[in-house]
């Protein structure tokens, strides 16, 4: 392929996941975990049986993690915020490998005459 038509595929590339890095809805960086744990009430189905559910956001920020309790409502909305960011770190990947090759092949063409 001659090096203008590969700079030009590289150029397209790059717009389309622009476009795609556009349409990325809200983000959240971190992960949803569910907790199963004893209430401490005694006489609780817990004790025996089944335990309580509950949801996080769980972010590792500087090094630790904290957790976010995520009420019913919240969290198909964290997931998919969640499962955004995931989708943007891919799309974010692919465009800076995408500009690699852009940066080699624009180094590979002849450079002008340069009066210098
Ligand atoms: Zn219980």
């Amino acid at each position: 392929m001659p090096q203008n038509q590969r700079i030009s595929d590289l150029e397209g590339q790059w717009t389309t996941l622009r476009k795609k890095l556009m349409a990325v809805g809200p983000i959240i960086r971190g992960s949803i975990v569910q907790y199963a744990r004893l209430c401490g009430k005694p006489n609780c189905h817990c004790v025996t049986g089944k335990r309580h559910v509950s949801t996080f956001l769980s972010i590792t920020v500087e090094g630790k993690t904290i957790n976010i309790y995520l009420k019913k409502n919240t969290q198909k909305i964290a997931q998919q915020w969640s499962s955004n960011y995931k989708q943007l770190s891919d799309i974010t990947e692919q465009i800076s490998n995408i500009n690699i090759q852009r940066l080699k092949a624009l180094s590979s063409l002849k450079p002008p005459d340069d009066n210098n």
